[in-house]
């Protein structure tokens, strides 16, 4: 696919209270500044890649590219799951990410089981996929090593 290793990173804000996290399945949403600045053309559907907070260790993410129910579904949402257990929340921090393969579209689905259930099959395939050697070799980038003290764009 086109775009792909794609590195981003930006603010994490306040989603639109989907209850991501009432599932067990947070995700951190990015500003709209970062999502106006992706690729109009990427698809949208579940990708996997890696993912760090601030200057934080670097963990295995599955990602969501959709259509923003807030703005009527014409803007893109991009929301970010790390696989990891977090002990605190991290909204305004930078997120840094790295998507490195697609997974499957966007669907809908007829009760909340099957959301979690294919939720929880794309976590597994992308834990799969991210240990592949030329897939771990991403988690090393020097992308995620940002300057001493600085946790900003730039
Ligand atoms: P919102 O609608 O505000 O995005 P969510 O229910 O999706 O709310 O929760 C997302 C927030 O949860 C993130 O912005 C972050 O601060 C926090 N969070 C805690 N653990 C994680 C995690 N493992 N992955 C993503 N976000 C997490
Ligand atoms: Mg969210």
């Amino acid at each position: 696919m086109r775009h792909l290793p794609y590195f981003c990173r930006g603010e994490v804000v306040k989603g639109f209270g989907r209850g991501s996290k009432e599932l067990g399945i947070p995700t951190a949403n990015f500003s709209e500044q970062v999502v106006e600045s992706f690729p109009s053309d990427i698809s949208t559907g579940i990708y996997y890649g890696w993912a760090c907070v601030g200057n934080g260790d670097v963990h295995k993410m599955v990602l969501s590219v959709g259509r923003n129910p807030f703005y009527k579904n014409i803007k893109k949402s991009v929301e970010t799951h790390i696989i990891h257990a977090f002990k605190d929340d991290f909204y305004g921090e930078i997120l840094s990410i790295v998507i490195i393969g697609y997974i499957r579209p966007e669907k809908n689905f007829s009760s909340l089981e099957a959301l979690i259930l294919a939720i929880q099959e794309d976590i597994e395939e992308a834990k799969r996929q991210l240990d592949l050697p030329e897939h771990l070799k991403l988690k090393e980038d020097n992308f995620f090593h940002l300057p001493e003290g600085k946790t900003n764009l730039g």
